[in-house]
């Protein structure tokens, strides 16, 4: 094993660049407070990450996703991580509506890119381009870069969730560096890294379930995978 994470484990191969990941059942928020261990989200959030990455590596975003390997296990190119989160929001929930004091649910006119450094003892903070160049992550070429494809990834995967009935309100994704030093989307896109609200309902389809303490967590997992496999059909 090469690294562990909250949620998942890094293993290396034979091959220098390629790196196998293995989703856990583990399940936190709140920065490590709220724990818990969810029957098969593992399986399910594997599933959904290589759909998702095999979608958008098809839409021409370069990605780290090789191959699914087992139901908890994915093949992925190796690469270092950049310690940034890029959160893109497309409706106000969550952090953002605590503290700009806005309603969950309200619909800006713009896109909103926040970015936040991965940092555990600091709880992982929100931070600003000028932030992120002065603690040396990354250039501010390579930012203008990272939100140009963040923006692509937007439009490509709200597309997607439209057509199974979802409204894509906010996520979170990672970069990394390959060995020739290119940045490419890396790490997992999943309802742990979304929020996800069905178009009709409202029900929220994603970790807010488990940070919220709403039951039928594993249920609204396996509703996102059972849609977006429908698509496969088609
Ligand atoms: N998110 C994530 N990991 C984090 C923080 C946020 O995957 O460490 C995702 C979260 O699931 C949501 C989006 O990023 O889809 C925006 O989260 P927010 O900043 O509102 O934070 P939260 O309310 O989850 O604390």
């Amino acid at each position: 094993m090469l690294y562990e994470g909250k949620a998942k484990q890094i293993y290396l191969t034979d091959d220098a660049d390629r790196v196998v990941i293995r989703y856990t059942d583990a399940a936190t928020a709140f920065n490590n407070v709220k724990k818990a261990i969810i029957a098969n989200k593992g399986v399910y959030n594997n599933r959904i990450s290589a759909f998702i990455f095999g979608y958008l590596r098809d839409a021409g975003i370069e990605n780290h996703y090789i191959a699914m390997l087992d139901d908890r296990d994915q093949l992925c190119r190796r690469v270092e991580i950049i310690p940034i989160e890029v959160i893109v929001r497309n409706v106000v929930a969550g952090s953002m509506a605590k503290r700009l004091g806005l309603e969950e649910g309200t619909r800006p006119s713009n896109v909103i890119y926040d970015i936040c450094y991965k940092a555990d003892e600091l709880g992982d903070p929100l931070i600003n381009d000028h932030h992120a160049v002065a603690l040396g992550i990354v250039t501010y070429d390579e930012l203008r870069g990272i939100y140009d494809m963040a923006a692509k990834i937007n439009d490509a995967l709200k597309s997607l969730f439209a057509r199974v009935g979802v409204t894509l309100v906010d996520f979170k994704i990672e970069f990394g560096r390959t060995g020739d030093g290119r940045i490419i989307l890396a790490d997992e896109i999943s309802p742990d890294t979304c929020r996800l609200w069905d178009m009709k309902t409202g029900d929220k389809l994603d970790k807010d379930r488990f940070r919220r303490d709403l039951g039928h967590v594993i249920e609204a997992y396996e509703e996102i995978y059972s849609r977006l496999e429908s698509l496969k059909a088609e």
